[in-house]
């Protein structure tokens, strides 16, 4: 039994989101109980205590859309003239990049990303992963580093034909023999998806090979879709259809499916994303970071569709993630109104019921028998703090790196910002050495 006790506690939960002298009940990997500290000792003996000195206790973050692959890119001299849209974005840097990825690139890009992530205080990844001349093995070798990380992951490989046929079927390959792999386990700390890079680099054949593939798998899509108006243009003039519409097509949609993006998207196409309980997911940093253009997460929330937040590798901490999606809309819609409360439910009931898509058990919330996946935060509040102000706190209080504990399945993880399980200094020396090889060979291009 572990208690964390002494602490601000936000639940999440609705019917009960704030404690003020929180202390949350942990029995194996499942919170077995939380009230006050007072009552939790009362109740229960021989625990070991954590003691949260009057921080935030509360529960990990799930980052819906993020890119592993994307790691050894930061500082990275990107090869050519600046780009100067979308495309040439995906052409001078990811499509460099990607292409020179050794599975041991692979290793060290997921063991930097995700001691990153537990030090922001996520405890659960859904990754979309590229590496077209290593794919074999390489969804297993990011889940190698998972569980010795113990962090919680979900994980497909982007299919494309924009490298060839034999590659495209290497990653169907590799996304069928993960999700099968991961069907078998019951530990419920990994699951597998089928990843699709974008319909405007997946021909008709290779979606149709995926839709067979898919057949009999427990599973669902990631996909980006309609990110860069491109993605629009191209299905439109060679398909004379829409993204949206062209996907459906070939059953990608669907209640187990997450659409990534969706900025150029029509009402036919949204009516289409919320007649199949498909998943959206905002990632209003990349896309500003793009300059591809605000997604509509304002009128797709409006009309019942479940937008969930994530990072798209742009960021580890899901707290930047939510400050962002705050603003992008007030700024975009020039109406203050919008973005504060869609903000929160994006990132908390959404990527809620995106997790409960896969695992079997409540992620993302403390209460009664959901996983054990708990942080604390080092942050005390200069005004009161209750079940009213708990969102002003979370958007302009808290930030990924005060976490300063995280614990995932019950076990802790991270102890006062040191990871426990792995020697971290080591791991980052190795990926600075693998990185500045990997930038080598992108110049070398
Ligand atoms: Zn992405």
């Amino acid at each position: 039994m572990l208690l964390i006790g002494n602490g601000r506690l936000i639940t999440h939960d609705s019917l009960n989101p704030y404690i003020e002298d929180g202390c949350v009940v942990i029995n194996g990997n499942i919170i077995e109980d939380l009230g006050t500290t007072d009552d939790m000792k009362a109740k229960y003996h021989d625990y070991e205590y954590i003691d949260a000195n009057g921080k935030v206790i509360m529960p990990g973050f799930i980052n819906s859309h993020m890119h592993i692959y994307s790691s050894f890119a930061r500082g990275m001299a990107v090869p050519g003239k600046p780009s100067e849209n979308f495309m040439e974005i995906l052409e001078n840097l990811w499509w460099t990049l990607d292409k020179k990825l050794t599975l041991e690139d692979v290793k060290y890009s997921a063991y930097s990303t995700y001691i990153e992530c537990i030090k922001n205080g996520v405890t659960t990844v859904f990754d979309h992963h590229a590496s077209p001349n290593a794919i074999e093995g390489s969804l297993f070798t990011i889940n190698d580093v998972a569980k010795d990380l113990g962090i919680r992951t979900c994980l497909c490989y982007e299919v494309s034909d924009r490298d060839g046929k034999l590659i495209a079927d290497k990653g169907i390959e590799e996304n069928v023999n993960f999700i099968k792999y991961a069907s078998k386990d019951d530990s419920d700390m990994f699951k597998g998806m089928f990843g699709l890079h974008a319909a405007f680099t997946l021909s008709n054949e290779t979606l149709d090979k995926c839709a067979k593939e898919m057949q009999g798998l427990d599973s669902g899509y990631h996909v980006h879709v309609a990110e860069g108006i491109d993605d629009l243009k191209y299905n439109l003039g060679k398909y004379g259809k829409r993204v949206v519409e062209r996907l459906n097509d070939f059953n990608v949609l669907g209640d187990k499916t997450i659409a990534v993006h969706c900025i150029h998207v029509n009402h036919a196409e949204m009516n289409l994303l919320k007649d199949s309980n498909t998943f959206v997911v905002h990632n209003p940093e990349s896309n500003m970071g793009n300059a591809v253009g605000c997604s509509p997460v304002i009128e797709f929330l409006n009309r019942g569709i479940n937008v969930g937040l994530g990072t798209d590798g742009y960021t580890s901490d899901m707290l930047e993630s939510l400050k962002v999606a705050n603003i992008i809309h007030k700024h975009h819609l020039c109406d203050p109104r919008y973005g504060f409360m869609e903000s929160q439910k994006m990132l908390i009931d959404n990527n809620q019921k995106i997790a409960k898509a896969y695992f079997k058990n409540d992620l993302g919330i403390i209460r009664k028998g959901s996983y054990a996946d708990v942080i604390v935060v080092d942050y005390k509040p200069h005004t009161p703090m209750n079940e009213n102000t708990l969102g002003g706190h979370m958007i302009f209080g808290l930030s990924g790196r005060s976490v300063d504990t995280t614990i995932i399945n019950g076990k802790v993880v991270m102890k006062d910002r040191k990871l426990v399980n792995v020697d971290e200094d080591e791991i980052l020396e190795q990926s600075r050495i693998f990185s500045s090889k990997l930038w080598n060979r992108v110049q070398k291009n």
